[in-house]
């Protein structure tokens, strides 16, 4: 067995859980906003999908992304693969281009009115902390799968970068998804090169057109690049409403299977590109 995937699950825990373990302590010590509804029910939602998600990905794929980027390695697929690049060239290379993937994905996600029935259960939480960077619908996490696959294929990233990238992104997502508070010089010093929680937090709120915005999990850069970057929310941080409309029911969003079916319920509606209702609210 390869050595980098021998020590792959003991890394990705790590991480995992010292991350978690530090936000989870930041968010009790200096929280940012006041929680709205029962942490024992979000928490157990939302760490029970993480759960189910592993399960799921595990039974469905019979490969992980680490180990197709070695089967591409050994095989020279990917343009990486093709051009003979030092490894302090292309392992930061690579994870810059799997980030710039994820922005576009996120985007997509939020464009297309079927992808986004999927991802508004991972904005149709009411409350914002280190647990909300966990809760995706399953089925938006086999497509990132698949998309993820189809990425490392093309570009034949060296399979360190694809550790590092998963390893970053799952430790990214809980520290900006976090309910922290942080100087505002830090949070703005930081900003020039990361998404920090207070960016991020625009994108989980109710109003279109903050939702449509910050979609960046790592490098702030995508969002400023392609005009997608909102500094703050119109009502604050701590004034501004976070979730979606029509889906407000904690019993709806914060449970596992009103947060399984969320994806096939009603209409679409909200930030969906054709289903705007700009000046309708
Ligand atoms: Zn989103």
């Amino acid at each position: 067995m390869n050595e980098l995937m021998q020590h792959e699950p003991t890394i990705r825990l790590s991480f995992f859980f010292g991350t978690f373990a530090v936000m989870a302590l930041w968010e009790i010590i200096a929280p940012r906003r006041a929680l709205t509804t029962s942490k024992a029910w979000r928490w157990s939602s939302n760490l029970g999908i993480v759960v189910l998600n592993t399960v799921i990905v595990r039974a469905v794929f019979p490969t992980t992304a680490v180990a197709l980027a070695l089967a591409a390695q050994n095989n020279g697929w990917g343009v990486l693969n093709q051009i003979a690049l030092a490894a302090w060239l292309a392992v930061p290379l690579a994870v810059i281009v799997l980030d710039f993937a994820i922005y576009l994905q996120h985007v997509m996600f939020h464009a297309v009115p079927a992808l986004w029935r999927l991802h508004r259960m991972h904005h149709a939480d009411l409350d914002y902390d280190v647990t909300t960077g966990a809760r995706f619908h399953p089925i938006e996490i086999l497509l990132s799968m698949l998309i993820k696959f189809a990425v490392i294929l093309v570009l034949g990233p060296p399979a360190v970068a694809v550790l590092i990238f998963e390893v970053v992104l799952n430790a990214m997502a809980m520290f900006n998804h976090s309910n922290v508070r942080m100087p505002t010089p830090l949070d703005r010093l930081l900003r020039w090169i990361v998404v920090t929680p207070d960016m991020h937090r625009v994108h989980h709120s109710i109003e279109d057109d903050e939702a449509n915005s910050n979609f960046g999990f790592n490098l702030s850069l995508w969002d400023r690049l392609f005009g997608t970057y909102k500094q703050q929310p119109d009502a604050g941080h701590r004034g501004m409403t976070l979730g979606i409309r029509g889906h407000r029911n904690a019993k709806e969003v914060d449970r596992l299977p009103g947060m399984l079916l969320l994806p096939f319920r009603g209409k679409i509606t909200g930030y969906a590109i054709n289903r705007r209702s700009w000046g309708k609210k």
